[in-house]
């Protein structure tokens, strides 16, 4: 290794580096690590690569480019003010305005053209990510006066080829070319442009979006570093998607297969490429958070040998949306070795990623994933390869169905693992799902189902929840907040961490309505400030809206406690118990009303596989209908039932003295 010094790179991205004071918080975090060479991969400012694109898209449907220029000047400039100072502000202000001069240029260019090469997209998209790092570097410079800092544009260093599965790195001409850039003495700080490269023949190009995080990879390797800190705005890698599903945990520990699959099955977290030169030098990566820089976020890279065994059985679940199933049916395929062969030939060939691949075992139909935008293409190309075999009817169809998505479940220690896959398929199941297809890699690192489109985010919160949750997690409504659901209310609070504790039950009660309004949340409720959230409630109150809410999909089992004594509510009970919402209630309302009624109240019971819970109805709470269930059901018969059940009653003959008439 040319440096005699290790090196730690950090990368930021663009969700690290919104607004001026992002970029004082990233200033921050770096001059709390300084300890030695740093390298810094730095992404555009939020939004800017975006920004760029749409202007190259516009400029080629020849409209006007100007008022975007003028906003990305003024969003710079206002950066430069707020983080800069004296000379250097106004030598990066001055370099900037050059920068939007070339690019009003290339949108000229374009607009006459009504189109834009590679190299034009590349170019004029690469433009965030030098913008950024200039201002990182000169920033960091201010800061550090005593300290080596540079600004290192990746495209004079790094040199990659295009590959079927994304640019390669050519570490012959790249590795050298980083040592001349720094120097071989190099101890400082070198802030480094993400995203961006050059080709062979030295033309710009980009590692695709969200492409920084393997230039952070790549750099780590250039430099030798001993660890790669990727900052984002989450706390890790974390067991789902948290814009999809509420109740994520961060991951402390993956494997860099385990991240590359999760990577490449839609964890945007991290780019699916970022593994490969980590690897390869085996450095491990740390995802942080710069919003909370002291959380220990999550190490990718080899297991401490010594360290305690991986309890989970899974680490995360994933899911990519915009996806396509070509399936090739017929008996002709049967035994036919190389049909596979032929198939994916053709599509390799045509550069068409295939995303997931399943063949039944009587081989009497081969189906694969593609992103929707290849879809048709893949199908006609699939057709064509086939047509001999197709017009002979050895092959009967070759079928295409959009809008799917793809869930996969990752984790290593599934392997050996009985029951992994029954809980995958079970979950699906009971959220009524539909499996399309399924597949397993032999590495059993991964379980993948494709489902519909739309069913994607119940899947997810289906899987994640059977996983992730106590399986007895309760989903509570409340109905009616008087004396009896506000003591209930206050009992749950008092109870609830306990009963976790011990009991592993889990209750979350995530509704709540007296009869005007009602307050609905997605995750537990704060149970200290239900009152006054009741009262601000802007949601009138309405049972059904309330019921429809409770019973979440991604939560095991859902309870309505009806605490009013309304006849409304309990002519609700057989809907909500043949829907599987378990009811549990004081109001005697359903219980003693016409036999008909409470005949119906049973009826859904069964149908809803749901419990209705009226203990108290009876004997004002004494354990009375339990108990006689208990004796019937262990074969006593019961020959005669004494007492006074009604708590009225019961009071008033205990006070009454005798003397007065009753
Ligand atoms: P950056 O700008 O730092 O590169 P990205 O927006 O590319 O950040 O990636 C971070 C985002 O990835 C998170 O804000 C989160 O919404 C999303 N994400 C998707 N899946 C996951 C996951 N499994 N773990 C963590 N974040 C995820
Ligand atoms: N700025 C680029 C993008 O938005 C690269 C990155 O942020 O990783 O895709
Ligand atoms: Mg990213």
């Amino acid at each position: 290794m040319a440096w005699s010094n290790t090196f730690v790179v950090h990368k930021f991205g663009g969700s690290s580096l919104a607004d001026a004071d992002r970029y004082k918080n990233v200033a921050g975090i770096l001059s709390d690590r300084q300890y030695g060479p740093q390298g810094v991969v730095v992404s555009a400012a939020r939004g800017v690569t975006d920004d760029l694109l749409a202007l190259v898209a516009a400029a080629r449907r020849g409209e006007a480019v100007d008022d975007a220029l003028t906003a990305l000047g003024a969003r710079h400039d206002d950066l430069a003010a707020a983080l800069l100072q004296g000379d250097a502000r106004d030598h990066y202000v001055a370099e900037h305005a050059k920068d939007l001069a070339d690019i009003a240029d290339i949108a000229r260019a374009t607009t006459l053209m009504r189109d834009a090469s590679d190299a034009v997209i590349a170019t004029v998209a690469g433009y965030g990510e030098v913008w950024s790092a200039r201002l990182l570097a000169a920033r960091l410079a201010q800061q550090w006066p005593d300290r080596a800092v540079c600004f290192l544009d990746a495209r004079d260093v790094l040199t990659v080829s295009d590959h079927e599965m994304g640019p390669v790195v050519d570490w012959a001409r790249s590795g050298p070319a980083t040592v001349d850039a720094l120097g071989a003495d190099f101890a400082g700080t070198a802030v480094i442009t993400g995203f961006v490269a050059r080709d062979q023949d030295g033309v710009n190009t980009t590692l695709g979006r969200n492409g920084s995080d393997y230039s952070a990879s790549i750099f780590g390797a250039l430099l030798g570093a001993s660890q790669i800190h990727i900052w984002t705005d989450v706390d890790g890698v974390l067991t789902a998607d948290p814009r999809w599903v509420s109740e994520v945990k961060v991951i402390e520990e993956l494997s860099y297969s385990e991240a590359m699959e999760l990577a490449y099955f839609g964890a945007k977290v991290l780019h699916p490429q970022t593994m490969a030169p980590a690897v390869e030098h085996g450095i491990p990566i740390f995802i942080r958070n710069t919003f909370a820089p002291e959380a220990p976020g999550t190490r990718i890279g080899d297991r401490d040998p010594d360290a305690a065994p991986v309890r989970d059985a899974i680490k995360g679940i994933t899911s990519i949306d915009g996806m396509a199933v070509v399936n090739l049916e017929g008996a002709g395929m049967i035994g036919v070795p190389g049909t596979a062969q032929r198939l994916f030939g053709t599509l390799s060939q045509a550069g068409i990623s295939v995303v997931m691949i399943s063949q039944g075992s009587s081989e009497h139909s081969i189906c694969f994933a593609v992103s929707d935008a290849d879809a048709q293409r893949a199908r006609d190309l699939v057709h064509a390869t086939f047509r001999n075999e197709i017009d002979s009817g050895v092959i009967q169809r070759v079928s295409l169905n959009r809008d799917r998505s793809v869930l996969a479940v990752v984790g290593e220690n599934m392997a050996g693992a009985p029951g992994v896959a029954a809980k995958v398929f079970g979950s699906l199941g009971d959220a009524g799902v539909n499996v399309r297809v399924i597949s397993q890699g032999s590495s059993e690192r991964n379980i993948s189902a494709v489902i519909d489109r739309a069913d994607t985010t119940r899947a997810l919160r289906a899987v994640h929840s059977r996983f992730y949750l106590s399986p007895q997690t309760l989903s509570i409504g409340v109905l009616g907040c008087g004396t009896v659901g506000r003591v209930l209310l206050e009992q749950i609070a008092g109870e609830r961490e306990r009963l976790r504790a011990q009991f592993n039950l889990d209750l979350r009660v995530r509704a709540l309505a007296n009869s005007q309004r009602m307050v609905l949340t997605d995750a537990a409720m704060d149970l200290c400030t239900w009152p006054a959230q009741l009262t601000e409630s802007q949601t009138a109150c309405n049972p059904d809206d309330l019921a429809k809410h409770v019973r979440a999909e991604h939560l095991p089992h859902a309870v309505l406690i009806d605490c009013t004594s309304s006849q409304h509510i309990a002519d609700r009970y057989p809907a909500w118990l043949g829907s599987g919402i378990h009811v549990i209630t004081p109001n005697k309302k359903a219980g003693s009303g016409a036999l008909e009624t409470y005949r119906r109240v049973r009826d859904a019971m069964r149908e809803g596989d749901a419990r209705y819970l009226y203990e108290t109805t009876v004997g004002a709470g004494l354990p009375i209908i339990q108990t006689l269930r208990d004796l019937r059901e262990t074969g006593d018969q019961i020959r005669r039932v004494q007492g006074i059940f009604s708590g009225t009653l019961a009071y008033l003959f205990n006070v009454y003295d005798g003397k007065r008439p009753f």
